[in-house]
């Protein structure tokens, strides 16, 4: 399996706009964060975890020729702004995107993609086909061409997001609180990719001692942290700050994962 971070940034990534604070302005282009988002990849199998705003600068900059399926964690503005660009998929593959959602992400692609979803299905408007993530995948999980999908099912703020296990991977972004029972989901977790936005305290996402509390308490041989704010500082002063085995994560870092 290879995991590909496509964007570890926050939601109005990094550099932020008009903002001239160390980390926007650094130079590092690990310091240079666009939304967040990974594509999974298990033999010939694409998957990509969420299509926000910066989708189409992903797939072209990390030269990602097919696309199987999108799955998405929740209906946030950054995890599913870039949806319409999947118009190049169906074009190339000749047919509709398989998209795995729960009812509040559909409800929001019906919403804010309502052109979509219209009687008039001509050619140059985005062709999805959706597969709802509902209680029978929350109990078995689910299957994208033979590769098994567990959900993870978090808390982030008053919303219920999902994060994903694959094998002995898993990602969970926008979170700040796991039940015991999805702790016990990610039991035998070998890499895990988790959101740390900031160090400080924040409504709807866990703090970065909190992620690195949730980190040991899982256990993982190693573990990459995402969705991250300029906040929290510049990328190679916060990796000095991590204990063993935890690295900030970047956008373009591939971890091989068999
Ligand atoms: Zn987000
Ligand atoms: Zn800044
Ligand atoms: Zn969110």
């Amino acid at each position: 399996m290879k995991i590909t971070l496509l964007g570890t940034g926050t939601s109005q990534g990094v550099p932020v706009i008009a903002c001239k604070c160390d980390v926007c302005r650094s130079s590092d282009p690990k310091d240079k964060r666009l939304r967040s988002s990974i594509l999974v990849q298990v033999n010939d199998i694409c998957v990509v975890v969420d299509t926000g705003p910066d989708f189409r600068m992903q797939m072209l900059r990390n030269d990602v020729n097919h696309l199987d399926a999108i799955v998405y964690t929740h209906e946030h503005k950054d995890h599913v702004a870039g949806m319409d660009d999947v118009r190049a998929f169906n074009q190339k593959h000749s047919k509709a995107m398989p998209i795995w959602a729960n009812k509040a992400v559909e409800r929001a692609l019906r919403r804010d993609f309502f052109y979509a979803f219209g009687e008039n299905t001509h050619g140059g408007l985005p062709q999805i086909d959706i597969h709802r993530l509902g209680e029978h995948e929350l109990i078995n999980g689910f299957e994208i061409q033979g590769m098994k999908w567990t959900i993870l099912p978090v808390m982030h703020g008053r919303m219920e997001v999902y994060g994903f296990r694959v094998g002995d991977f898993a990602y969970i972004t926008d979170v700040n609180l796991i039940s015991d029972e999805t702790f016990a989901k990610l039991t035998g977790t070998k890499v895990l990719v988790i959101s740390a936005l900031r160090k400080t305290h924040h409504p709807s996402h866990y703090s970065l001692d909190q992620v690195l509390d949730v980190i040991e308490r899982v256990g993982s041989e190693s573990a990459y942290l995402t969705h991250l704010s300029h906040l929290i500082g510049r990328h190679e002063d916060l990796q000095a700050q991590l204990p063993q085995g935890v690295f900030v994560g970047w956008d373009g870092c591939v971890i091989q994962n068999n």
